[in-house]
């Protein structure tokens, strides 16, 4: 038996499930002390599952796809901020290769943003138009794992302000093409107008959801839509609004109304029981490693702590068909010096980082 890792002191399972210690062995979970252990690591604190990031992007930086050395980078600075799980919301680049490196976080990827043409920041996106969507989607949702990333709201030049960008009966069949493909979809939207056809239309996620509104988070509750709400990405509204103000003055107003309403967006939507998960939206203008940042705004806009810290860990894993702190899982963990349930800033200094079972030194 190689060299086996201890983990002890309050070993957070699930959300109402503490427990004193687990053992890591080849790589592995196991509340079962191994036999015949003779060298062993103990590694003492409090054990949540590697975080997960929900909306984050590899690959990618203000300008477009950057090389495979500043993906790695990216995808290290994640890694020790505690975040073991990505789901990446879009990158023109090729990441696969990190798939095959088990010092870095575990990819979910959603392939290469869709967006209408000259409807998204340059660089970043499959521009199309709507009779070319269904053929698009098909062929991101096989080329990512299990996800696809659509742009779904943006600046209109034509009206000055934010506009959805697809029909709704091109929509409605590309969802269902990508959920024909065992895909679910996802869509970036900043404004109130898109989000009704898009739910109507069988959408799995909603980035930002902004435009949430008591007409619409009813219909994603029912419906079980989750949202990414990414609030350290909203706070750069008033400034991208102070930047397009002289040729956009009425998207500016939006932008800014949007950012005044955005911690009681997301709690009306956490209240009515919308599913809500943390995600940074780093590597486009945004750092890497804003995980423990994103679930404090979270708190702020009301969530209980407790549920926030799900959205980054069991929830969040639980949603994106990955395993936490279970038996038989990889040992993906990340141990902190005191409790996190009592105080979620605690998440900004990992004491220790664990993946595939091997301590991050
Ligand atoms: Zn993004």
């Amino acid at each position: 038996m190689s060299v086996v890792l201890h983990v002890a002191g309050r070993v957070l399972a699930g959300p109402e499930d503490v427990r004193d210690e687990l053992w890591v062995v080849d790589g592995r979970i196991t509340y079962e002390r191994p036999s015949g252990a003779r060298d062993v690591r103990t590694v003492t604190g409090w054990a949540l599952p590697g975080l997960v990031d929900a909306h984050c992007h590899v690959g990618l930086d203000a300008h477009g796809a950057v090389d495979a050395a500043t993906s790695e980078k990216q995808a290290l600075t994640d890694r020790d901020a505690g975040t073991l799980l990505i789901r990446d919301a879009g990158s023109p680049a090729d990441t696969r290769w990190i798939d095959d490196r088990d010092d870095l976080p575990k990819i979910i990827r959603a392939g290469r943003h869709i967006a209408r043409t000259r409807r998204y920041i340059r660089n970043y996106a499959h521009e199309i138009e709507p009779a070319d969507l269904v053929a698009y989607v098909a062929q991101e949702a096989r080329r990512g794992d299990g996800w696809v990333k659509l742009v779904g709201d943006w600046l209109d030049r034509s009206t000055g302000d934010l506009g959805a960008c697809w029909p709704r009966a091109e929509v409605e069949a590309a969802i269902a093409e990508a959920h024909r493909l065992g895909a679910r979809v996802t869509a970036h939207c900043f404004a109130e107008e898109s989000l009704r056809d898009l739910v109507e239309a069988g959408i799995d996620c909603v980035e930002h959801a902004t435009g949430l509104t008591e007409d619409t988070i009813p219909l994603f509750a029912e419906r079980g839509v989750a949202i990414v709400p990414t609030l350290v990405n909203i706070a750069t509204f008033p400034r991208l609004a102070a930047g397009g103000e002289a040729k956009f003055p009425r998207w500016a107003d939006h932008m800014r109304r949007l950012h005044e309403r955005r911690y009681d967006t997301v709690r009306a939507a956490y209240d009515a029981g919308v599913p809500v998960f943390v995600g940074t939206d780093a590597g486009g203008s945004l750092a890497h490693g804003l995980v423990a940042a994103e679930v404090a705004e979270l708190v702020r806009a009301g969530i209980p702590p407790l549920r926030a810290l799900s959205a980054t860990t069991w929830g969040a894993r639980a949603w994106l068909g990955r395993p936490a702190l279970d038996e038989g899982a990889p040992a993906d963990l990340v141990v902190y010096d005191e409790d996190p349930r009592a105080d979620v800033r605690v998440l900004a200094a990992p004491r220790r980082v664990v993946l595939n079972g091997r301590v991050i030194d």
